[in-house]
């Protein structure tokens, strides 16, 4: 017999079934039975296989969703993020602008009193050698009162330039006060800070700014006190003044060193 499909070997049961010639076969009622059940398998594997297919459609639908929402997610996650980056650099930025004006000088943009009494502190804690000189303008108030608060400052900032021109990377010139200037001369003994100051005062007594068809020049004042092993350095200050004032005393444009 030729072989038949599924489909084609149900329609032929079904056929035999239907045969009135075979009412009275004794595998008939069998036959039937045999038919009719695997109809009804057939039936519930068809159902089966249909849920299957609408399960495997709605996770499929269900995957797509969340994928959405996932990139969705990402998306915002990384607008965010870059939101936050911006934010914080733009917080670092104002924190070292804060820091900036907090630590120096607006004018000369030198380091101010607080810098350098952070780093004066440091020091004491180091327990390394270091020189302090004031420096101080001479008669600087005439220069005001003559020529303007403007040629002052401008003065003011081209000797702050020539001053940093003349140091050391490692040296620290700080604006102290109002025409005073203080160097913190780092591993350096009175000795060699007296010669460093020398040569500074001497390059900044050449300074020029002009007011009018006039150049004018200053001359500085200085007082040198090396610091000794072990004191605060409030005192090492004390003593750099005292030799300032000493110098002012002795007729300016001078250095003057606090003994040791
Ligand atoms: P001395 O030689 O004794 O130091 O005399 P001096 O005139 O330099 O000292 P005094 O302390 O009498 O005057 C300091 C002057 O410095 C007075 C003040 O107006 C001026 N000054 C302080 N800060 C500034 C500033 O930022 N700009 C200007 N243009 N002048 C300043
Ligand atoms: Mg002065
Ligand atoms: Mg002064």
């Amino acid at each position: 017999m030729k072989a038949l499909g599924e489909e084609g070997l149900l329609e032929r049961v079904a056929a035999l079934l239907a045969d009135p010639r075979h009412a009275e076969h004794p595998l008939r009622e069998a036959l039937e039975a045999l038919y009719l059940q695997h109809r009804d398998q057939q039936e519930q594997l068809e159902r089966l296989m249909s849920i299957s297919d609408r399960y495997q459609s709605l996770a499929r639908e269900a995957q797509q969703v969340t994928q959405k929402r996932y990139e969705r997610a990402l998306k915002r996650q990384k607008k965010l993020s870059r939101i936050s980056d911006r934010y914080q650099a733009l917080m670092r930025e104002r924190n070292q602008t804060l820091h900036q004006e907090a630590h120096h000088d607006a004018l000369t943009e030198l380091p101010n009193r607080r810098l350098i009494d952070e780093r004066l502190a440091q020091l004491d804690r180091g327990g390394r050698r270091y020189t302090l000189a004031l420096l101080d303008i001479d008669h600087f108030k005439q220069i005001n009162d003559e020529y303007g608060h403007d040629v002052g400052d401008e003065l003011l900032v081209a000797i702050t330039r020539t001053m940093r021109q003349g140091l050391r990377d490692y040296d620290l010139c700080g604006r102290w006060g109002g025409e005073e200037f203080l160097l913190l001369l780092g591993d350096t003994g009175l000795e060699e800070a007296s010669s460093i100051v020398e040569r500074l005062r001497t390059r900044l007594a050449q300074v020029r700014v002009a007011s009018g068809d006039q150049w004018l020049s200053v001359t500085l004042s200085a007082g040198l006190s090396e610091h000794r092993v072990g004191e605060p350095y409030l005192t090492t200050l004390q003593r750099a003044d005292q030799a300032l004032l000493e110098a002012k005393r002795e007729g300016r444009d001078r250095s003057q060193l606090a003994s040791c």
